[in-house]
């Protein structure tokens, strides 16, 4: 039995029974720069990103100033901005600079598309900024053959060389990977992928292993959530709710505001058009709840 295992409950007593969790303090900004569109299409993407996938789209410079404005009075610590494909976004450096006005960010990509000219770009904006700048780049194993699998033909040598040019200008980029191996394996998996970062002389090698949600493409190839994968009020009896990131954070898209970068393609999760109209409790109907209440995981760096 897992640790929040509601097999025994009927679906009528469960919607009874849904936890809502409270946004303790807004210390944390999304903005979901991106849009759902990406140069990869990974077999795994739970918000299934590509090229042609516009059901949200980028934010302009513009939109991501009019939500730095909104977060001014909210007491953000720290921003976040992701994608799909950050660097796909003709306004990206215009969207670094004036984010680091108001505070430290971390830049999810998949660092395809990073060139050393592009990492020189960075190094001068962060140079400008009291703020710290920081890059996790996502990649799905140490094997080469293996990583091309789920992330496309090339993607390997292309995200290591985006690693390594962030690196050459000071960056010393997080490795994000989604968990596809059994427990057993965990310390393994760590190891190779540190010794990979070794090996591309990263000064300070950090990975940050994620959950897989059961979502958008990895559910059409892996499979859905379990009519028993919820959660209830029972489920946080032992686990303060709070350490959930939807109790500290908000995730901005062109078209409204999500309670978190997990639920962007679920309607009931839009919480608002404006931030200050996000700012209440959500209640936790949603499977996915289920992997974050199971692994006590968050989308943050730390
Ligand atoms: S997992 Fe990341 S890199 Fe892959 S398609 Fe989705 S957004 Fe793009
Ligand atoms: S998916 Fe996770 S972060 Fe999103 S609302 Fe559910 S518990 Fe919170």
């Amino acid at each position: 039995m897992s640790l929040c295992d509601l097999g025994l409950k009927n679906k009528a007593v469960r919607d009874l029974d849904i936890p809502e969790v409270p946004l303790v303090k807004l210390d944390t900004l999304w903005l979901q720069i991106g849009g759902t569109l990406c140069n990869l299409e990974c077999t795994h993407c739970f918000i299934s990103c590509g090229p042609k996938n516009h059901t949200h789209e980028m934010m302009n410079l513009k939109e991501v100033q009019g939500r730095l404005l909104e977060s001014k009075d909210l007491g953000v610590r720290d921003y976040y901005i992701t994608g799909g494909e950050v660097f796909m976004n003709p306004d990206i450096f215009e969207i670094l600079a004036a984010i680091l006005e108001y505070g430290p960010l971390d830049v999810l990509t998949n660092g395809t598309l990073i060139t050393l000219g592009k990492a020189a770009r960075l190094r001068e904006i962060q140079s400008k900024s009291s703020h710290r700048l920081q890059f996790r780049v996502s990649m799905e194993s140490f094997d080469e053959k293996l990583n091309d699998l789920t992330r496309g033909e090339n993607s390997f040598n292309k995200a290591a060389e985006g690693i390594s040019n962030l690196n050459s200008f000071g960056f010393s980029p997080i490795l994000t990977v989604t968990r596809n191996w059994d427990e057993a394996k965990e310390a393994e998996m760590e190891e190779g992928f540190y010794n990979f970062l070794k090996s591309l002389n990263i000064s300070e090698p950090r990975v940050k292993i994620l959950p897989g949600f059961l979502l958008g493409q990895l559910a059409v190839n892996t499979r859905n959530y379990l009519g028993h994968e919820h959660v209830t009020k029972e489920c946080f009896e032992n686990y303060d709710i709070t350490n959930l990131q939807c109790a500290t954070s908000r995730m901005a898209t062109k078209t409204g505001v999500y309670v978190c970068p997990i639920l962007v393609d679920n309607d009931k999760a839009r919480m608002g058009e404006t931030i200050k109209e996000t700012l209440h409790p959500f209640p936790l109907a949603h499977s996915a709840c289920y992997t974050c209440r199971i692994t006590g995981m968050t989308c943050k760096s730390n």
